[in-house]
């Protein structure tokens, strides 16, 4: 199997490669070198069409395809993905800028992982009986939904695709998916996996194009019954305005701004370690990420300091350099937002405690997106800085002197997507979770997944969760069958 990169990328419709039927295609840029590397199908709404008339077709039989089969098949192109982990490691890199390390540690085996854990479940999944003593039986029914939709962002391209349309194939449906158009390549690569591991034409089709010109045409189709959505909050507003119309089930992930708590009795040496993690992985740019420090009042200046000079220590360099801690931002769209943000914070009285420029690193870098993780104080919680995401490698740091500050702190936002907890005191880290306004959180870790365990956000952050039985129920229809005895 060849998985190199061709120069133009193609369609997945109905088992083949093909180009768009406009013949218009989007530069693909590499963010490190800001060079053009490959060229996108800007796809539309004819596209789109052929893609649900194949899943459509495709539907009868994989739906009934006996789960047996489908774990086979599942399981096939997940052990497709770890036999490739070198070139689909290096091509995720390429077109999104994160260091390759992290691509072959995180990215690339999480993409296989998402694959093997829902081929596995869907052999467990099992569906509930109510039984009206003497009366009646009730048995739910979980059927497949029919022809599905998954769009996907940038920051963590196959990981996130592949989140989406296992559970959905798993459980029996059809599926239209779109990545994002600024990180296509390794959904391109997907197509080509999907095909030597024999899933049958039509079952998965993967349309490549804008989120106005592809993704609207996605959600807004009458045969397109469930879409599940991961990106921007204002995107998903859009997609929840065009759906709810039409009665679509939805699945929405969206935007956070993670407050890390730091209580004065933490582990100090496992959460700073964490910390930086949290802060700056990815280049900022995971919706897990803990945007908003917040420092218990005692140990502000200590944890400055150190942090401070950790940061520092951070190497922004060339994602294809082992050394390399900070790659590149994933656009030059991107990077101007971050750098906006950083002015804005400026602008808003905050101080700039190390980071807050551009950086071009030495050779094929230097023409890059890249940016210097940034550590911002003095910000009043209701500021701009504070209460919008960034999405980039910057924090804040706050500091509370009680519990009750804390919380205020951490809830002061629109957002809820995670939140980490760093205390000792068990009975004060199970008050604080249950009152932090959050679909998830982490006391004394952080990114620790079990992919058992329901994800997804509160408030602006999203609607449903994934995740385990929480995916394979979305990706299905519960029928009840009530049967007088
Ligand atoms: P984005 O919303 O711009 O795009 C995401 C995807 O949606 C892309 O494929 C895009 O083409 C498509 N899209 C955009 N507008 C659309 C529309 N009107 N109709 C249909 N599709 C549309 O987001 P992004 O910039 O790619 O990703 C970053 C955002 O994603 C951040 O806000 C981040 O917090 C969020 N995110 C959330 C999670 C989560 O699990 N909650 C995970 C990762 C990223």
């Amino acid at each position: 199997m060849n998985l190199s990169v061709p120069y133009h990328l193609e369609n997945y419709i109905d088992g083949l490669l093909i180009a768009p039927l406009s013949g218009k295609f989007i530069d693909g840029i590499n963010p490190a070198t800001a060079e053009v590397f490959t060229q996108i199908p800007d796809s539309n709404e004819k596209d789109v069409e052929l893609a649900v008339n194949a899943a459509k077709k495709a539907f009868p039989s994989w739906s009934t395809t006996p789960v047996e089969e489908r774990f086979k098949v599942l399981n096939r192109i997940a052990d497709l993905i770890d036999e490739n982990l070198e070139a689909l490691a290096l091509a995720e890199t390429t077109d999104n800028g994160k260091p390759l390390w992290l691509s072959k540690k995180v990215d690339i085996p999480r993409a296989s992982a998402n694959f093997r854990f829902f081929a596995t479940g869907i052999m467990h999944f099992a569906s509930e009986s109510h039984i009206m003593e003497d009366k009646a039986v009730n048995y739910t029914l979980r059927q497949p939904i029919g022809v599905v939709g998954c769009i996907s962002p940038w920051n963590l391209p196959l990981y996130l695709f592949t989140w989406k349309i296992a559970p959905a194939l798993a459980a029996g449906n059809c599926v239209v998916a779109k990545p994002s158009e600024v990180t296509p390549v390794t959904a391109f690569l997907l197509s080509i996996i999907c095909k030597e591991a024999g899933l049958p034409a039509g079952v998965l089709n993967i349309v490549h194009g804008t989120g106005q010109g592809c993704g609207e045409a996605i959600v807004a189709h009458p045969s397109i019954k469930a879409i599940s959505f991961t990106g921007s909050t204002r995107a998903g507003e859009r997609i929840a305005s065009l759906a709810a119309p039409k009665f679509k089930k939805l699945s929405l992930e969206l935007g956070g701004k993670n407050p890390n708590i730091i209580f004065s009795d933490c582990n100090w040496g496992k959460m700073m370690n964490s910390t930086l993690q949290s802060s700056f992985a990815n280049q900022g740019q995971i919706c897990l990420c803990g945007s908003r420090i917040l420092i218990e009042e005692s140990i502000y200046d200590k944890f400055k300091a150190e942090f401070v000079e950790r940061v520092r220590k951070l190497t922004v360099a060339d994602p294809l350099d082992e050394n390399s801690r900070q790659g590149a931002i994933v656009s030059k769209m991107h990077f101007d937002k971050v750098m906006n943000c950083i002015e804005t914070a400026r602008q808003e009285g905050g101080k700039i405690l190390i980071g807050g420029n551009a950086v071009n690193p030495d050779g094929r870098c230097a023409k890059g997106y890249f940016i210097e993780p940034t550590v911002i104080e003095g910000l009043d919680c209701n500021c701009k800085t504070n209460m919008e995401e960034i999405f980039g490698p910057v924090v804040t740091l706050q500091s509370f002197k009680t519990e009750e500050e804390a919380l205020q702190l951490a809830n002061a936002c629109d957002y809820g997507l995670a939140a980490t907890i760093w205390t000792q005191d068990i009975s004060r880290a199970n008050r604080v979770a249950a009152k932090v306004e959050s679909g998830i959180i982490w006391v004394n870790c952080w990114l620790l997944r079990d992919l058992r365990t329901p994800f997804g956000g509160m408030k602006n952050s999203g609607v449903g969760r994934e995740g385990g039985w929480e995916a394979l129920r979305f990706f299905t229809d519960a029928k009840n069958v009530c049967m007088q005895l």
